[in-house]
C-alpha cells in the first residue's frame, strides 16, 4: 500500500511539471582522464597510468658512500674520496653544517663536500622536483664526520699501550685511557672502539676485585660495538682486534685474512673447515711483543687451538682435556662450542673418528659449526 505523503504533490510541482521541460540528457558523457602534471588529457584510465609513469615519474633521491646508502644516522671515520661519493636523481640539494643554515646546491658538488670533511655534522636534504606540478620528492642523511689523520690516531695507540696493555684492565684503567689528553679529539672514536674492546674483556673475565653487577652475557654488546667501530680502521692493531672479536662471537668469515697472529689464524682456519687443505703456519720461534690483551677465554680455545693440533696420534687422555674445557663454568658457551670444535676437528685429522662422536653430536646443529659438523657426523657414524 502506498504511502500517502508518497502520493501527495503541491500544486507548484504541478505547474512545473506541466511547463518545463527538461532537456533530454542523450547517452552518458564519456568520462576524461586528465594528467594533473601536464596538459594531456586520456580517455582510458590505464593510459593515463602508462603516461604518468612514463613522462611524470619522480625517482627518490639516493645518495651512496662506498657503494651503500648511509642509514638514518650514519658515522664517517675513514676519509671518503670524491669517487665514492654518489648522488642520483636529485637536482637540488640542501646542506648544512654544524647546525648552520643550509646552503642550496648542485648534487655534482655533493661528492667535493664530503670528501672534504674532517669533523663535522652534516645534514643532507636531497630534492628531486623535476616535475614542475609536483611535490619534489626528498631523502634526508645525517652523518657525521669523525675523522683522525694517523698521527692522531697513532697517539691513541700510544695512550692504549701504557695504560691498557702494560697494565690490567680495570674499571679504573679504562677511564684513565679515556680521560687521557692523547684519546681526545678527532682520535676519540677510535679511543671508544678500544674501550669497549676492554670493557668486553672485563665483563667477560669478572675478575673479583672489580665487584662487577653488569651480567656477564653484555660482553658481548661490547665486543658488538668495538667491532662496528674498529672494523673501519685500517690499522694493524684494529685489524688484530676485530679479528680476536670475531673469533670470540664465533664468527670465521673471512678465515684466510691474516692477524699476523698465527694461533687467532691458525684457529680461525680450523673451525671454518677442518678439512682445508693448507692450514696457517704457527710461527712460534718468532719474536713477539704484546700488542693488545685477549680475554682469557678465547687464550684458553687459542692454546687448545694450536696444542691438539700439534698431536700426531689421539687418546682418551686427549678427550678428557678437551672435554673438561668444553663443560668448563667460568667459560662462555661461544667458547665451550668452540672446544668441541676443536675437539672433533683435532679428533678427525688425527685419524680418530671415534673420538670425535662426542663432540661432534654436541655441535652438528649448532651455527656455524653446523656448515661442516653435519656432514661429519654424519660419515662417522656409517
Ligand atoms: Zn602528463
Amino acid at each position: 500500500m502506498p504511502t500517502v505523503g508518497w502520493i501527495r504533490e503541491d500544486a507548484l510541482e504541478a505547474f512545473y511539471e506541466g511547463t518545463e521541460r527538461t532537456p533530454d540528457p542523450g547517452p552518458p558523457a564519456k568520462p576524461t582522464f586528465r594528467c594533473p602534471f601536464c596538459i594531456s588529457v586520456f580517455s582510458i584510465q590505464k593510459e593515463l597510468h602508462d603516461h604518468v609513469y612514463k613522462k611524470h615519474r619522480v625517482e627518490r633521491p639516493v645518495m651512496l658512500l662506498g657503494g651503500t646508502e648511509p642509514s638514518g644516522r650514519t658515522v664517517v671515520r675513514v676519509p671518503m674520496g670524491r669517487s665514492q661519493v654518489g648522488v642520483a636523481n636529485a637536482t637540488t640539494v640542501q646542506i648544512s653544517i654544524d647546525g648552520r643554515d643550509p646552503e642550496n646546491c648542485t648534487p655534482d658538488a655533493v661528492p667535493k663536500k664530503v670528501a672534504e670533511a674532517r669533523q663535522a655534522e652534516m645534514n643532507l636534504v636531497l630534492l628531486n622536483d623535476s616535475q614542475a606540478n609536483a611535490q619534489p620528492v626528498s631523502t634526508r642523511y645525517k652523518i657525521s664526520f669523525r675523522i683522525a689523520d694517523a698521527s692522531e690516531l697513532r697517539r691513541v695507540e700510544d695512550a692504549f699501550a701504557a695504560t691498557l696493555v702494560s697494565s690490567s684492565i680495570t674499571r679504573d684503567t679504562i677511564g684513565r685511557f679515556l680521560s687521557d689528553p692523547r684519546t681526545q679529539g678527532p682520535g676519540s672514536e677510535y679511543a671508544s672502539g678500544l674501550a669497549n674492546y676492554c670493557l668486553g674483556i672485563l665483563l667477560k673475565e669478572r675478575p673479583e676485585a672489580e665487584n662487577l653487577t653488569t651480567p656477564f652475557s653484555r660482553y658481548r654488546e661490547n665486543y658488538g660495538s668495538a667491532l662496528q667501530v674498529l672494523a673501519d680502521f685500517d690499522r694493524p692493531l684494529a685489524r688484530l682486534i676485530t679479528g680476536v672479536v670475531r673469533f670470540a662471537l664465533n664468527d670465521f668469515s673471512g678465515a684466510d685474512s691474516s692477524t699476523g697472529y698465527w694461533e687467532l689464524d691458525f684457529a680461525k682456519a680450523l673451525l671454518s673447515d677442518p678439512s682445508r687443505a693448507s692450514m696457517p703456519s704457527l710461527d712460534g720461534d718468532a719474536k713477539r711483543r704484546p700488542i693488545c690483551p685477549v680475554d682469557h677465554g678465547t687464550a684458553r680455545i687459542l692454546d687448545l687451538a694450536t696444542r691438539m693440533a700439534a698431536e700426531s696420534r689421539w687418546s682418551p687422555i686427549l678427550d678428557d682435556e678437551c672435554r673438561e674445557i668444553a663443560n668448563s663454568e667460568v667459560l662462555d658457551a661461544t667458547d665451550h662450542e668452540k672446544a668441541l670444535a676443536i675437539w672433533a676437528a683435532a679428533a678427525l685429522r688425527t685419524g680418530s673418528s671415534r673420538s670425535a662422536i662426542e663432540p661432534l653430536t654436541q655441535i652438528a646443529a649448532v651455527y656455524p659449526f653446523n656448515s661442516w659438523a653435519e656432514q661429519y657426523l654424519e660419515n662417522v657414524s656409517k
